[in-house]
């Protein structure tokens, strides 16, 4: 296989067939139009701010778990591998894994729940339609427009579901969902690259915090099967290196069978255009054998991380604090910096609220809540 493939498969997105952007600008001298997107992305606010919000574990738990930025640049990294290796244009995967999860409110699921929750009166609120509000509107860096005027291949790859009524204020971008289009090869993988991130990530975290054991991930097959391997090659390894050695090849493994996979469903389609993949159906995808071996991973992590009572007494706690901090706003919208204040007066008070506690850090949003309740804390 090529180091680095330059000539892009027929059906890749390309600038030559690309949308463009809102605002029109000079094409960039030195880079692509989608590297250019990347670089936004990585220089904006909302993309520093992932630093410390959580992935499964809050922040503050440990220095070594992950967070949504060090998760993004691990779907980033298994993104842009497989678009490579599928001659895909990984400069434009890239963009869109890094800004996968620009949306996401403190406190990882727990706390998209909870603002969903606050929002349900108000147009709801969903952290993927976030992240595209974001890079649409609510980043303030350029003189020209708001947010970062990116491609419109990079929004949609963004926008990864989207219900019939926003697609149809969406306009032009929402109208794959009601048209039934599949999204494009390149974001199609940053969905996949971001199950076999998270998966893989959460056993090794998991295991890091004592929450679930080795024991335990002797019953699951693909983890059982790979770490067999490792010790056939290695039979004295034991702990973090064990591991290590098991996650790695698992991560390889998910990675090979979706690239072959992904290969056959290309050619048993007849796949010629990127007009071919929108009307194909998904074509980016593990083996059957695969998928129930991740089924299987997927339902553990379930029910002995995600329902683990240490993680549920956070996540019940997190819930707590942003539906707080909403009702203190919303009751009393004068709380707010008056930058929202202001455009609370222009897009209605609640998304404003939204908007704000979305965009706070875990330790943020806990520092927020004692600010406002703790009669004892005196910083303003
Ligand atoms: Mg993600």
């Amino acid at each position: 296989m090529n180091e680095h493939v330059t000539e892009l498969a027929a059906w890749a997105v390309s600038e030559a067939i690309s949308r463009g952007r809102v605002h029109a600008e000079p094409r960039p001298k030195t880079r692509g139009e989608f590297q250019r997107d990347r670089d936004r992305i990585v220089h904006s606010t909302a993309f520093r701010r992932l630093e410390y919000k959580t992935q499964v574990f809050v922040n503050h738990e440990g220095d070594l778990f992950r967070t949504r930025l060090t998760h993004s640049i691990e779907v980033a990294q298994i993104a842009r591998s497989i678009a490579r290796a599928l001659s895909l244009n990984d400069d434009q995967t890239e963009a869109i894994a890094l800004a996968h999860d620009l949306g996401h409110t403190p406190f990882g699921h727990a706390g998209q729940d909870a603002l969903n929750e606050c929002m349900a009166a108000h147009g709801g609120f969903e952290h993927n339609l976030q992240s595209l509000r974001i890079v649409d509107r609510l980043e303030e860096r350029y003189g020209a427009f708001d947010g970062l005027n990116l491609m419109f291949e990079t929004r949609a790859g963004i926008l990864k579901h989207c219900a019939p009524a926003t697609a149809r204020e969406l306009g032009e971008l929402g109208n794959r969902f009601l048209e039934d289009r599949r999204p494009s090869l390149e974001a199609q993988i940053c969905n996949l690259a971001d199950e076999i991130a998270y998966n893989n990530h959460d056993v090794d975290d998991g295991l890091r915090s004592g929450l679930i054991t080795l024991e335990q991930l002797e019953q699951i097959s693909l983890f059982a099967r790979h770490a067999r391997q490792a010790l056939l090659e290695f039979p004295t390894l034991v702990g973090r290196r064990l591991i290590h050695e098991t996650v790695r090849r698992v991560i390889d493994a998910q990675v090979t069978d979706l690239l072959t996979e992904t290969q056959q469903r290309i050619a048993a389609n007849g796949i010629k255009t990127l007009a071919d993949v929108e009307r194909a159906p998904p074509l980016v995808g593990f083996s059957a054998a695969m998928q129930a071996e991740n089924r299987e991973l997927k339902t553990f992590l379930r029910t002995e991380l995600y329902r683990h009572y240490q993680v549920v007494r956070m996540t019940n706690k997190a819930r707590r604090v942003i539906r707080d901090l909403f009702a203190a706003f919303l009751a009393e919208p004068r709380l707010l910096p008056p930058q929202y204040q202001a455009s609370g007066e222009q897009e209605g008070m609640p998304r404003v609220i939204a908007d704000y506690i979305a965009g706070m850090t875990d330790r943020y949003a806990i520092k927020e809540h004692r600010r406002l309740f703790d009669v004892g804390y005196l910083e303003p």
